[in-house]
């Protein structure tokens, strides 16, 4: 499956309690459509100690987001923006719908 979000790719994040924010993709689930993005749907999960008298520490993970609540950045023109594809021969490139550019 084509997934119009790849890894490394600036995301802008568009529904829940981030909204708005801004993160770097860490991981791309083309099956379940979703993605892993830095700092972003943060759960704080409690790791248990691994030693006795050891303290249980706090871990902040982030959780998988649907690709459809994450918005493309493209790093042209800087805006959020839907992706194109633009289809040749040998290749298919991202398109940013915005200013054109291949991203
Ligand atoms: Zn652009």
């Amino acid at each position: 499956m084509n997934m119009k979000i790849k890894k490394n790719d600036n995301v802008k994040m568009l529904a829940g309690k981030d909204r708005d924010k801004t993160g770097k993709v860490l991981r791309v689930f083309p099956q379940e459509r979703k993605v892993i993005v830095e700092g972003l749907n943060i759960v704080k999960k409690h790791s248990r100690p691994r030693k006795e008298g050891e303290k249980g520490q706090r871990v902040e993970v982030p959780r998988k987001i649907t690709v459809s609540n994450v918005l493309l950045i493209c790093p042209k023109c800087g805006k959020g923006t839907r992706v194109g594809f633009k289809v040749t021969e040998q290749d298919k490139h991202r398109v940013c719908k915005k200013c054109g550019a291949e991203i």
